[in-house]
């Protein structure tokens, strides 16, 4: 099967002939750039954005790391002689290098990943790899910070493009949620109820920063994943009336409706708004306050895609990702994470119809790999994750030949402290066990 990054570049360059717009079959014609040509024009503008893709439209904070320029050597270089470089120094740096790949990242660049995982997975996976000095994260920036917090200090995790951040993770930054924490304390107070239950337990989605992470780790509160977020919300109700779930809203609010929290008590948290945009009584009442976060990947998914979808292929099963919205998981016949997804795929025992809604680059490589069924991403419209795009195997070449000449680029470092913090949340999160 064409890789995604293919097909746009075919796509774009047969619609450039026919004078017409790629508009209709992918979401943005410059994916068919290399992604250096967005570092340049951030360092050109002065302001960092997420670049083409689903991303493009959410506003990068200006904290954003950027990358500096690729040396030229390897922006100019044809694919075929980046892949013999990438396999040459690979094989030089032996087990003292191990590279991850994320599900969302390009098959370009997964080719020559150790391991394909979702973040968790991989965080986990170059644990088994104690040898190796070098970690390198063809993922996005929270997806390395995790990794570094797991990995031993001797290990150096490498992010090949400093801008490949998330949309989502950006959406929560710590003052916004340490001023919503001193406005909740305000309302709350700090008191046990009768149960022994804190006011409030803060819940961070594995896709925030470490910071964030490390904020849960000194409040009572605690890390998820889209694989066990019912779980751990289960752990939180054990020792809170409520939970401040970010960044992600969608996660929070399908994860909490699977427990039976009437929508009327999930209010939404505007940083940009006094107690979030509510009234107290909408807070107290509240079980699960869900920050204003979204993953721009997820939201593009709707339910006239799923009716299409049946209408096209009656029976077909439809399976989406927990960041859709609550509409589109209501319509589908079930939803869950990555692994729950390539799981209910390999359960399949005869040919069937899949529809799969989450990042295409994921999505296709089901398909490849399962030429049995008959699998498709819901979204027609081509549209990669902004942010995972900004990898190429140009930076990867260029990382893994600075570390046989013994020197570490892009090395992604979380200070102590927040280190400290956030283990506890994480480790809050692997001892939470399902009811
Ligand atoms: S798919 Fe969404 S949540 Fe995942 S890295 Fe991209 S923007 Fe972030």
């Amino acid at each position: 099967m064409t890789s995604v990054n293919t097909a746009v570049q075919l796509i774009t360059r047969e619609e450039a002939e026919k004078g017409r717009s790629a508009a209709g079959a992918t979401c943005s014609s410059a994916l068919a750039k290399g992604p250096w040509e967005y570092d340049i024009a951030e360092s050109l503008a002065g302001v960092p954005a997420y670049g083409p893709g689903a991303s493009s439209a959410d506003v990068a904070p200006a904290a954003t790391p950027r990358q500096g320029q690729l040396p030229e050597q390897y922006k100019l270089a044809s694919d075929a002689e980046l892949d013999t470089r990438i396999r040459a120094a690979k094989q030089k740096l032996g087990d003292k290098a191990v590279i991850l790949g994320h599900f969302y990242q390009r098959d370009e660049v997964i080719q020559y990943a150790d391991f394909v995982g979702d973040s968790f997975q991989l965080a986990n996976a170059a644990l088994t790899k104690p040898d190796a000095e070098a970690i390198i994260f063809c993922g996005v920036h929270f997806m390395a910070e995790t990794a570094d917090i797991l990995s031993t200090p001797e290990q150096a995790v490498i992010l090949p493009n400093l801008a490949a951040g998330c949309s989502m993770a950006d959406m929560a930054d710590t003052d916004s949620v340490e001023d919503c924490w001193e406005q909740l304390e305000e309302l709350f107070g700090t008191d046990v109820d009768a149960d022994g239950r804190v006011p409030v337990i803060p819940v961070t989605y594995m896709n925030s920063s470490a910071a964030l992470k490390a904020f849960c780790g000194r409040n009572g509160g605690i890390v998820c994943t889209s694989s066990n977020a019912r779980t751990v919300l289960e752990w939180a109700f054990e020792r809170g009336q409520r939970v401040l779930f970010f960044p992600d809203q969608h996660l929070g609010r399908n994860t909490a409706k699977t427990l039976g929290v009437p929508l009327e008590q999930m209010p939404m948290w505007n940083p940009r708004k006094e107690l979030g945009g509510n009234d107290e009584q909408a807070l107290l009442d509240s079980r699960v306050i869900l920050w204003h976060g979204f993953c721009s990947v997820h939201k593009r998914f709707n339910v006239g895609q799923i009716e299409k979808a049946r209408a096209d292929f009656p029976g077909i099963n439809v399976i989406v990702h927990p960041e859709c919205p609550m509409e589109v998981v209501d319509a589908a016949d079930s939803a869950g994470s990555t692994d729950f997804i390539k799981k209910a795929i390999a359960a399949a025992t005869t040919p069937t119809d899949f529809a799969i809604g989450t990042e295409i680059n994921m999505v296709n490589r089901l398909a490849a790999e399962n030429p049995q069924h008959n699998i498709f991403c819901l979204d027609p419209v081509i549209c990669p994750c902004s942010t995972m795009y900004r990898i190429h195997p140009g930076y990867l070449a260029w990382v893994l030949e600075e570390l046989v000449e013994g020197r570490v680029v892009n090395r992604i470092t979380v200070d102590d402290s927040v280190q400290d913090h956030a283990k506890i949340a994480l480790e809050r999160m692997l001892a939470a066990k399902p009811k």
